[in-house]
């Protein structure tokens, strides 16, 4: 029997859209994914038999609690936190928190599915889940923070453990989230475990995981510039975002003699014309980090112009770097981009160009990284700090810098070996992540039989 004959993606896409009505992000992952791997296993009817994009395309399950925290000014306030765990074929679930207006079960279950295969890619045994909260850290006291932290984990501390599900930070969760996160889970547990990534150096983190994710987006830049023979010195970058992700994306560009123009948070960017260099860089690391800053005070700071409620994308660049978030870089903007010469873009973000925009990006051959190649590094430096704490070991950090270097390699090796186009030298390293990294779930779950 020919199962594949049966099998059509708008059929696949339109169940998906009745069974989770209104979640336009999570469609938009899951049309993503699919589009790819549809062509590629039309004619493997295992993975028919065994339904298993749509069984992936549902979470193993979704928490939703009630997160309760007393305000500075002695009023009670109620957020929404979440976990969703979406598939744990091939590890423990892994993903981060987000804290954020923005987070809602959509946003989470596009980010805790590509999150599966993303964590695929990085060849180690890690599941995909992702969490967070309605919360807004903006404007809040140290103490508030602390206090939000401490009731978001009096719940999910009863469904996590080292074995079983490890959150990390993401948009609003850094250091001293984890470490708040981290001490609460450590009361209630009476158990000191790599239950959460991104800690501490001096409990149980890893070097290198700050600056992972914003390196590894470079070097996937680097190898595909290096398949044509190009490189990152003298090119024109246009970086967005100024957090976590961004700020090491740029370190890495000045690093290997690129010249970044532009930096930018969700109030708008900085255009320096004259390029970000090591210096401006600290300032933007103290004024982000240490004093939870804004971008525009780079504006005043070095006398470049600031562009209140704009993106970057009209300025000409040669590397494009969206590192802020979801949606952030539209259609046209690509289009314009393309206009102005673009050669390459790799997503720091997770998902940050509108699936339009990539589309115009490959047909226009610009090479493309996608973030579930291209922000990796992350998560895979994440798993090396999970085996660090089970080994009870801290690793050097030349030693951590060097895998983190190989894993990225071997995921640009792997959307080469996936995403050539037939007859052609060209890489659609879309295609490639999304198969390579469906695979090995894939095959699990054949493995384990229907579970
Ligand atoms: P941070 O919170 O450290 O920084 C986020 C940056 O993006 C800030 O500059 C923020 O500005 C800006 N931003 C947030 N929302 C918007 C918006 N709606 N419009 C414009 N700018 C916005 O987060 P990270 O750097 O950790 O994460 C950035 C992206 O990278 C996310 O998509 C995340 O999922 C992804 N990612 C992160 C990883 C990590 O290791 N941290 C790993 C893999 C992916 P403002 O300060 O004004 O809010």
């Amino acid at each position: 029997m020919v199962i594949s004959d049966h099998v059509n993606i708008d059929q696949f896409m339109a169940g998906l859209v009745r069974r989770n009505p209104g979640e336009t992000e999570f469609h938009q992952a899951v049309f993503e994914v699919a589009s790819n791997v549809f062509d590629f296993i039309r004619n493997k009817e295992v993975y028919h038999e065994m339904q298993i994009l749509r069984r992936i395309a549902e979470p193993d399950r979704i928490i939703s609690f009630r997160v309760c925290w007393t305000d500075r000014d002695g009023n009670i306030r109620v957020n929404r936190g979440y976990r969703v765990q979406n598939s744990n074929a091939i590890g423990p679930y892994k993903g981060g928190l987000r804290f954020a207006p923005t987070v809602n079960q959509s946003v989470l279950k596009f980010l805790a599915f590509e999150q599966t295969f993303k964590n695929s890619l990085t060849g180690l045994p890690l599941g995909g889940g992702k969490g967070g909260s309605d919360f807004n850290p903006k404007g809040k006291t140290d103490n508030e923070i602390m206090y939000f932290c401490q009731s978001f984990m009096t719940e999910l501390y009863r469904h996590i453990g080292d074995d079983i599900d490890v959150p990390a930070g993401d948009i609003g969760v850094g250091a001293r989230e984890i470490g708040y996160l981290f001490g609460q889970y450590k009361r209630l547990s009476n158990r000191f475990s790599g239950v959460l990534t991104g800690k501490g150096l001096e409990f149980g983190g890893s070097p290198i995981r700050k600056e992972a994710t914003g390196y590894g987006v470079v070097y996937i830049m680097q190898d595909m510039l290096a398949r044509c023979n190009e490189s990152i010195e003298g090119k024109t970058c246009l970086v967005s975002g100024s957090g976590n992700v961004s700020t090491y994306t740029v370190e890495k560009l000045i690093d290997l003699g690129g010249n970044v123009v532009t930096m930018s948070d969700s109030s708008g960017f900085i255009y320096d014309k004259n390029g970000i260099d090591a210096g401006k860089l600290e300032y933007i690391i103290d004024l982000k980090t240490n004093r939870r800053g804004r971008i525009s005070e780079y504006a005043d700071e070095y006398g470049v112009p600031f562009y209140q409620n704009e993106r970057p994308w009209r300025v000409p660049g040669d590397l494009v770097l969206p590192c802020a978030t979801q949606n952030e870089l539209s259609e046209a903007e690509a289009e314009t981009l393309i206009k102005n010469g673009c050669m390459a873009v790799a997503e720091g973000a997770n998902m940050p160009v509108e699936q339009e925009g990539v589309q115009k990006f490959i047909d226009a051959d610009v090479l493309f990284a996608p973030s579930k190649a291209a922000n990796a590094g992350g998560v895979a430096i994440s798993g090396l700090e999970m085996t660090q704490n089970s080994i009870r070991r801290t690793w050097a950090k030349d030693e951590v810098h060097e895998s983190l270097r190989k894993i990225m390699h071997d995921i640009h090796e792997q959307c080469v070996e996936y995403g050539t186009q037939t007859g052609s030298d060209r890489i659609d390293y879309v295609k490639g992540a999304n198969i390579a990294g469906f695979l090995k779930v894939a095959d699990a779950m054949v493995a384990y039989g229907v579970v």
